[in-house]
């Protein structure tokens, strides 16, 4: 029987057209008129933050970038939030003394004190953000490059150029002063060199199935961190899905940064491309990926502590479905319960500098935008109880 060899004839479709059809097939759905705003946001320059190096000398690099009227998101965060509610609340309170002409002038001042009392108070305006991890970003819209990072007279570089939205897992991480942290997918190790900013970790462990990434991640340390921290961390190469049976029960801390289609390099790069036809297997294996490494995540947490899952992709089933699943799982095989904490202080904090989907059902999603091309990223915590 004569067999078509297709496969050799038919004209090849590039990788990234693939994932472009594959994206407008399924984020249309799911992110209806939102979806070509960020398909053009994608297919556009994609925005840097600066990461400080608190390790090298930082004075001169702040005042630099101040200059150019870049600002480290992470500290103007709360700071802009207070502005916006104080705004929001005397808004409401401007609504209720008109309303209340009509009743009487007692009502009117408590209501009034009772709405600015709960904006200085609720939430948002406590963010539990690791206050040492410093990034700085341009206003939106502006779409002014970094310099590239320079070495300090140690030869230690002064800033680490990162997706600036790849922070906010981090900063959802919440470290605090001798929290034993494990980092299971860590390579190429943006998000290692952030937790170790910190500067507060009792112990970092970054692991990577990826000999060849973990070769990066060591390079990044030894071009950030001075040998004395670098030799505290715990550099290791073993699969991810195999954690919870090696050191169950033992982190505060766990950030499952897992591998993804990687949406914004998906469309933009033919390299490495996950859509690329040999690696169809592959992609569809990936939620399955994603759920064992968080599972193993969830298992090498100790009772109380709490795990930030990340991905850099738009799609539901490898973010809210892959929690759902892991969710169910961990109460109906192990007995564990677990919470999904609630991030929606982190739209209000970061509002100014990233664009949020609101219609998230489980954790936080940071949409690319023209205005503020970061992302995606999606990012959701759990608590083991
Ligand atoms: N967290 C990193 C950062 O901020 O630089 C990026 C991590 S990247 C999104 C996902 C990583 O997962 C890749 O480096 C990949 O090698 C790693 N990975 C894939 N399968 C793994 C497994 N079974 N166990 C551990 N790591 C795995």
């Amino acid at each position: 029987r004569y067999k078509e060899k297709w496969a050799a004839t038919a004209p090849r479709i590039p990788p990234t057209r693939l994932a472009l059809h594959h994206f407008d097939v399924n984020y249309s759905l799911q992110l209806k008129d939102l979806w070509p705003s960020v398909r053009a946001s994608l297919l556009c320059e994609q925005k840097y933050g600066a990461l400080l190096n608190n390790f090298s000398a930082v004075d001169h690099v702040t005042q630099e970038l101040e200059l150019l009227n870049a600002t480290d998101f992470v500290s103007q965060a709360p700071k802009k939030a207070l502005r916006w509610q104080r705004g929001a609340a005397a808004e409401e309170a401007g609504r209720g003394e008109s309303r209340s002409q009509e009743g009487s002038g007692e009502g009117r001042t408590a209501m009034q004190a009772e709405t600015m009392t709960r904006a200085e108070t609720s939430p948002p305006l406590r963010p539990s953000i690791s206050s040492n991890i410093k990034c700085y970003t341009f206003p939106r819209g502006d779409v002014t490059r970094f310099r590239p990072a320079r070495p300090d007279a140690l030869g230690l570089l002064d800033y680490y150029l990162m997706d600036a939205a790849s922070l906010l897992p981090v900063l959802a991480l919440n470290v605090q002063p001798d929290d034993f942290v494990l980092d299971l997918c860590a390579a190429p190790g943006g998000k290692t060199l952030a937790l170790l900013q910190t500067g507060i970790c009792g112990y970092l462990a970054a692991n990577d199935v990826s000999i060849s990434r973990t070769k990066r991640l060591y390079q990044i340390l030894h071009s950030y961190v001075p040998k004395v921290i670098r030799e505290t961390v715990s550099v290791t190469s073993y699969d991810g899905r195999d954690w919870g049976q090696l050191q169950g029960s033992t982190f505060h801390k766990v950030l499952v940064d897992v591998p993804c289609t990687t949406d914004r390099h998906s469309v933009m790069e033919e390299e490495n491309n996950i859509f690329h036809r040999r690696r169809t297997k592959e992609r569809q294996m990936l939620p399955m990926l994603q759920l064992q490494l968080l599972m193993a995540g969830i298992l090498a947490t100790k009772p109380g502590g709490e795990v930030v899952y990340s991905t850099c992709s738009l799609s539901p089933l490898q973010n809210e479905y892959v929690i759902e699943r892991a969710v169910e799982i961990a109460e109906t095989e192990f007995n564990i319960s677990i919470h999904v904490e609630d991030l929606s202080h982190f739209r209000t904090l970061f509002q100014d500098t990233f664009s949020f989907f609101v219609d998230c059902r489980l954790g936080e999603l940071v949409l690319p935008h023209l205005t503020a091309n970061f992302g995606p990223m999606y990012f959701c915590k759990l608590r083991r109880m």
